[in-house]
């Protein structure tokens, strides 16, 4: 089931009533003075916390506050997510904000039932399958100049989607919830080395725009670790949005805005960059819509996984890989055999995601098959523990005949894709949880900033296949009208005879689904408890010929052991940033966040548990 939601009644006479702050799109100034910038400590940070009355795990401390601040005033685990989120938008402007979209799973401990929310963004009406294509070349662009470009903007879904959500689930409003990212705008937050060097990395493109440079580039450089930066556009878009509503966004004033930055990209005058306008329209925002979907669920050793359906492959791709290895006992293995089938079981289930998951509002998803035992039980069959299989292997048939062994379908076609998100995952005292994964796409998006108003927007139109990936078969991926881009995030809530057990997420590209598979395995299959399970080293395999791994993991014998079986290892520095909740026993909640990795996480917990379990 899809249901959409259109957005609630339009505020009318809304554009002449507004007196809304920005620049304009013209002149908008150069790198400014760092009269925004000022010394100061960074906020503790704990990756644990276990306690009672809810809970709260980002990937930032300011965030972690933010949520946990909305569940002190009585707020529900959406309240949680939603300030978080906004707080998010302020310090990890580079993952996620009001530019970009996401997907938000809610466990409802009143009716017991998982719903999720698709806040992903939409091509705009006038996108065809050539959207990526140079018109002159007849060839695909390359992806810098597709993703620093207005072809690559989707329209926004992550206001409708905490619009949405507070609706149904919240018990603040969206005014109150936006509050202390709008303190946090204004009175500034400590720049921490991952945000540094965040910019740091985009520092050619963040300079080529002023209204970027302006934000992130003070004085013309990156801002010093330990200094305090504020954002005082966003915290006027946010106190509009507070007073005027989500339609200000959509239809509004801010709607222009949005359109005129993407159709003319504001390019500094020295840049020499080409930067493609999009053709992004007011109507394009105006008709944007949240769409609720059924969850995904699979049966994974007597519990249930609930996860997002397509347009993200994050639940048919997890569901898929669990279901694959439930056919063997991965507690009984040896760690190196273990994640050798990890690996193999992750692959066989990309081949099918890369064939068969698109939207399912434009194309025929094979949903029910893809996570249906029987489909599973034939791709398990070519799980070879002797030694790995060639990769990219080929897709299976979800026909739903299903006898034996089947050979491959057809040829393989490795598609791999990364970049930059931030997930969340909040619970309250009633037993309600979130799971939210957000994202503009590539870490600082587009790169562009609509000017005077603060925010970044998304690429997230570049997780579209740019030309036909699956060699004779049609590629369900392609861009189209009003289409949402494949993703592949994985917010994820676990239940255990109907009671919630844990929530995790990650960001990481198509590296999401490895790294949410290997913590549950990790938690489920292995031994470990939640923080361990995302402490882990990883390694993840999306169907292509190589396997990218920790350092702790090609360092050593380990490594060793998994190119004994075949594989082939590239050392990465570091896969994911996790953050999950598990409920212990008798409502003990326990946060966790990434440790080490995208400079740690923060947990925390409303009621700290007075002493450690026993
Ligand atoms: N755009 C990616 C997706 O939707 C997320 C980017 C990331 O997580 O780094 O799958």
């Amino acid at each position: 089931m899809a249901v959409r939601m259109t957005r609630r009644a339009a505020v009318v006479g809304l554009i002449g009533t507004l007196a809304v702050s920005g620049a304009g799109l013209a002149g908008a100034a150069g790198p400014a003075a760092a009269d925004h910038v000022k010394p100061s400590e960074p906020p503790p940070k704990m990756p644990v916390a276990t306690g009672h009355g809810g809970a709260v795990a980002t990937v930032d401390a300011d965030a972690t506050a933010a949520g946990l601040e909305m569940l002190r005033r009585g707020g529900t685990a959406a309240d949680a997510a939603v300030a978080a989120a906004a707080a998010l938008g302020v310090t990890e402007p580079f993952s996620s904000g009001i530019g970009g979209g996401g997907f938000f799973v809610h466990y409802d401990a009143r009716t017991g039932k998982v719903e999720t929310l698709d806040g992903r963004e939409t091509a705009p009406a006038s996108a065809t399958d050539q959207l990526f294509v140079d018109p002159d070349t007849e060839e695909p662009l390359g992806f810098l100049d597709a993703r620093v470009s207005g072809l690559s903007v989707g329209t926004p879904g992550s206001l409708a989607t905490w619009e949405e959500a507070l609706e149904r689930w919240g018990r603040h409003s969206l005014a109150r919830n936006l509050r202390p990212a709008v303190e946090l705008a204004e009175d500034g937050f400590v720049v921490d080395e991952t945000f540094r060097s965040q910019v740091e990395a985009n520092i050619a493109i963040f300079a080529d725009f002023p209204a970027t440079a302006e934000l992130y580039l003070p004085g013309g450089a990156p801002p010093a670790v330990g200094t305090t930066l504020t954002n005082p556009d966003l915290a006027d878009t946010y106190r509009v949005i507070a007073r005027h509503g989500v339609d200000v966004f959509y239809e509004g004033p801010i709607a222009d805005d949005i359109v005129a930055t993407v159709q003319e990209p504001p390019l500094g005058d020295d840049a020499t960059r080409v930067v493609r306008p999009g053709d992004l329209t007011t109507d394009d925002l105006a008709g944007y819509e949240v769409v609720e979907r059924d969850p995904t669920m699979v049966e994974y050793r007597g519990l249930q996984v609930y996860g997002m359906p397509p347009p993200s492959s994050g639940g048919s791709t997890v569901g898929e890989a669990l279901n694959i290895l439930e056919s063997f006992d991965l507690a009984a293995m040896d760690e190196a055999t273990a994640l050798h089938h990890y690996l193999e079981a992750s692959a066989l289930a990309f081949a099918d995601r890369n064939r068969y998951v698109g939207d399912p509002d434009a194309v025929d998803v094979p949903l029910e098959e893809l996570l249906s035992q029987g489909f599973a039980d034939e791709r398990v069959c070519l799980l070879d523990s002797a030694a790995a299989a060639v990769k990219p292997v080929a897709p299976g048939m979800p026909d739903g005949d299903y006898a034996g062994c089947a050979p491959a379908a057809a040829d393989a076609h490795a598609v791999d894709d990364a970049g930059s998100t931030t997930h969340l995952t909040t619970a309250d005292r009633w037993g309600n949880v979130v799971a939210y994964t957000l994202t503009i796409e590539q870490t600082g998006g587009s790169g562009i900033t609509v000017p005077g108003r603060g925010f970044l927007l998304n690429n997230e139109l570049t997780d579209f296949n740019f030309v036909p990936t699956q060699g004779s078969a049609p590629d369900p991926n392609l861009p189209g009208p009003n289409k949402r881009p494949r993703s592949s995030m994985a917010p994820t809530i676990v239940l255990d005879d109907g009671e919630p057990f844990l929530a995790v997420g990650s960001p990481g590209g198509a590296t999401i689904i490895g790294t949410v598979l290997q913590t549950l395995i990790n938690r489920i299959d292995r031994g470990m408890d939640l923080p361990g399970a995302i402490a882990a080293a990883r390694l993840t395999q999306p169907n292509s010929r190589n396997t990218s791994a920790e350092p702790a993991i090609t360092d050593g014998l380990l490594g060793d052991a998994l190119v004994g079986f075949g594989h082939t290892l590239v050392r990465t520095a570091e896969i994911g940033a996790a953050t999950g909740i598990e409920v212990l026993d008798r409502k003990l909640l326990q946060a966790a966040a990434e440790p080490v990795r995208r400079g740690g996480g923060s947990a925390g917990v409303l009621i700290p548990q007075r002493w450690p379990r026993p």
